[in-house]
């Protein structure tokens, strides 16, 4: 699959004279150079719960845990490609076209844009994934759904 990274690269304007020390270090979220994960869920709690962690141009990197039977938007991406790495549990990947992956802890999940995913945990423990998409990520929401743990901001009109 080509892709064309042109407008990519144009769309950067912080590029820096190198090589430098970290510029950033942040204590929680996006900037923090270690990321421990098991810290992070033990700051967050109990499911469901979504914390950004990684941004920038191109990435953002966020850790969503959910409880059996918990599950995400329906939602689908016109601009960007969306993957995940599966760091605990059982997902169940629902798509567009009825097209079901099952996916376990190790796993990670690769959906092209325009697809449908509907995201749900399966089995008896949480389930911990990290979500890369590219920002804003815009997402075109599909249905209601009760057990939401997406949090993310950016909406388009459902058209
Ligand atoms: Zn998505």
């Amino acid at each position: 699959m080509g892709t064309d990274y042109e407008g990519v690269v144009a769309a950067i304007s912080d590029v820096v004279e190198g090589p430098i020390p970290p510029r950033v270090d942040a204590t929680f979220g996006p900037g923090m150079m270690h990321i421990e994960i098991d810290k992070i869920v033990e700051q967050m709690g109990p499911p469901p719960w979504s914390k950004l962690l990684v941004e920038d141009e191109r990435n953002r990197g966020t850790l969503i845990a959910s409880a059996p039977g918990q599950g995400n938007h329906a939602h689908w991406h016109s601009n960007f490609d969306e993957w995940w790495f599966v760091m605990k549990g059982k997902l169940r990947w629902e798509l567009t076209g009825g097209k079901i992956i099952h996916a376990q802890k190790g796993d990670i999940v690769w959906i092209p844009r325009g697809t449908v995913h509907h995201i749900v945990t399966e089995g008896d423990e949480m389930s911990l994934r990290f979500a890369v998409a590219m920002p804003p990520a815009v997402h075109v929401w599909q249905e209601e759904c009760e057990n939401c743990d997406d949090t993310w901001e950016a909406r388009t009109p459902s058209d």
